[in-house]
């Protein structure tokens, strides 16, 4: 089983606009295709793992979200980098799609998609690393045994601030690319 990198997607990989929902909003962060490349020369898969409630919610469709997904990747091809795999959980308990309105164990902080990731590509998450720009990804990487960035992007500075998040990642950094870095510098102390 592999380590493997666990991305969130907004905030982190492409700039956050609060449910993207239209492919004109759509920006990768001027560093992501270097950030992808340089784990993806690593040999360490790349695997998105997003908490999509705006489908439950009925601000888009599974289909849409399969569309921005085939866009980041069509974007960072050009780039010469790679994600290998995409995750997302469409529900939410609130949600007004009745199909996707009910809790679930995929929605992060719950460790569902990394366990569905880690199955179908053997992953070892407890070898493996989570990115997020929300104390709830850190707190999933604690979850799953995984170690926790929190990037400043996105969400991330605001939540650095937070007083009470009850968690502490095992790194804070500026962006996507700081994390990449201190990931391959502290590939070596996995277990
Ligand atoms: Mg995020
Ligand atoms: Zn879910």
């Amino acid at each position: 089983m592999r380590a493997a990198v666990f991305l969130d997607r907004d905030g982190v990989v492409i700039e956050e606009v609060s449910f993207l929902s239209s492919m004109h909003h759509l920006a990768l962060f001027p560093w992501t295709t270097d950030a992808i490349r340089a784990l993806n020369r690593a040999g360490l898969p790349v695997v998105v793992i997003t908490n999509q409630s705006g489908i439950a919610r009925g601000f888009f469709t599974d289909a849409f979200v399969d569309e921005v997904h085939r866009e980041i990747a069509a974007r960072l091809s050009v780039g010469g980098a790679r994600i290998d795999a995409y995750y997302y959980c469409p529900h939410h308990p609130d949600g007004r799609v009745t199909e996707y309105a009910r809790s679930c164990d995929c929605r992060k902080p719950g460790r569902g998609l990394i366990d569905r990731a880690a199955r179908d590509l053997d992953l070892d998450p407890a070898r493996s690393f989570v990115v997020g720009d929300k104390w709830s990804d850190i707190e999933l990487a604690r979850a799953a045994g995984a170690r926790g960035v929190l990037v400043r992007t996105g969400h991330g500075a605001a939540e650095q601030s937070r007083q009470d998040a009850g968690v502490a990642a095992d790194a804070v950094v500026d962006n996507l690319a700081a994390a990449a870095s201190w990931i391959l510098t502290n590939l070596k102390s996995a277990v």
